[in-house]
């Protein structure tokens, strides 16, 4: 946990594209990057070093729930994945936000929007995933006061 927490200091970056960077933690495809951040309350668009202690705990925790689903049910199905044997894996059918714009939060009852982040498609649920911090920052949250 405290190296997963320094992972995180004296990045400026948003966390979406930092969670999906290979070499930060390998492994971590797009969609578990989504499906965390939900998990996790966070918005995709939060500043890495704005992020509370609580909240990388929150954002841990989703992650290696995230992906121990995914594994599993042998990985998820979204158009051309297909694993070796052809087969389509079934984690697509417990995915909460991913490929669901449009449709109600599981959690909530709000729309769930599509956004793109670093040049990824990205879901998000704008009541769970605030993207404003709890500790008041403000214009630290990329693209939404500009
Ligand atoms: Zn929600």
């Amino acid at each position: 946990m405290e190296d997963f927490c320094a992972l995180f200091n004296n990045r400026r970056g948003m966390i979406k594209p930092l969670l999906l960077n290979q070499r930060f933690i390998a492994g971590l495809g797009n969609i578990y990057v989504d499906e965390a951040l939900f998990q996790a309350r966070l918005h995709p668009q939060r500043k890495a070093d704005t992020l509370a202690a609580d909240e990388l705990s929150r954002l841990h925790e989703s992650i290696r729930d995230v992906l121990r689903a995914a594994i599993k049910d042998q990985g998820t199905t979204v158009s051309d994945y297909v694993r070796p044997d052809g087969s389509k894996g079934r984690h697509q059918n417990s995915l909460l936000v991913s490929g669901r714009a449009g449709e109600a939060c599981l959690r909530c009852g709000a729309t769930i929007e599509r956004l793109v982040v670093g040049g990824r498609g990205t879901y998000i649920c704008p009541r769970c995933q605030e993207i404003r911090s709890p500790s008041g920052q403000r214009g630290t949250a990329g693209g939404v006061r500009r």
